[in-house]
């Protein structure tokens, strides 16, 4: 994600994807539902560091269906959030605002590439479409970037 670091002035809200783009996704068709299983990619903390330092504010927009599907609860997503923010922590990188969609397929306006996740945090945020920007690892991401008019940069691990 280095080159990542140097975003336009106007971007001042971005929005990551957890899993696969922060950290370590879990195999296909497995959930990171341990937060001792959390591991941090290694461009991540360096980019929101810095964007941190910019002033920018930073944002996840995760889907955890492991919710719905009784994989585990929403208090389990929190203790994994948490433990991604205190490794980000012990690299001065900070996440201002978490926005998870617990939902199934097909049973909310938020589950990525549906844009909701998307749109509240712009709003929270105050920031139209221009000064949003998107980064994530899958095409739900940049189809909810699309839904919500916003840039999306593509990672890959
Ligand atoms: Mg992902
Ligand atoms: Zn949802």
């Amino acid at each position: 994600m280095g080159e990542l670091e140097l975003l336009p002035d106007e971007v001042r809200l971005v929005i990551l994807d957890r899993d696969g783009t922060i950290v370590e996704g879990a195999a296909e068709g497995h959930y990171l539902i341990d937060p001792a299983d959390v591991r941090l990619l290694p461009w991540a903390a360096p980019a929101i560091a810095r964007w941190n330092r910019d002033g920018r504010r930073v944002a996840v927009a995760t889907n955890q269906r492991c919710v719905a599907l009784g994989l585990c609860t929403r208090e389990r997503v929190d203790e994994v959030n948490a433990r991604v923010s205190a490794l980000l922590a012990e690299q001065d990188a900070h996440i201002d605002e978490w926005y998870v969609c617990a939902h199934g397929i097909e049973e909310c306006e938020c589950r990525k590439p549906l844009p909701g996740l998307l749109l509240r945090a712009m709003a929270d945020a105050g920031v139209g479409p221009e000064s949003a920007v998107m980064i994530g690892d899958s095409a739900a991401d940049g189809g909810a970037a699309d839904a919500a008019g916003i840039a999306w940069l593509h990672v890959s691990a």
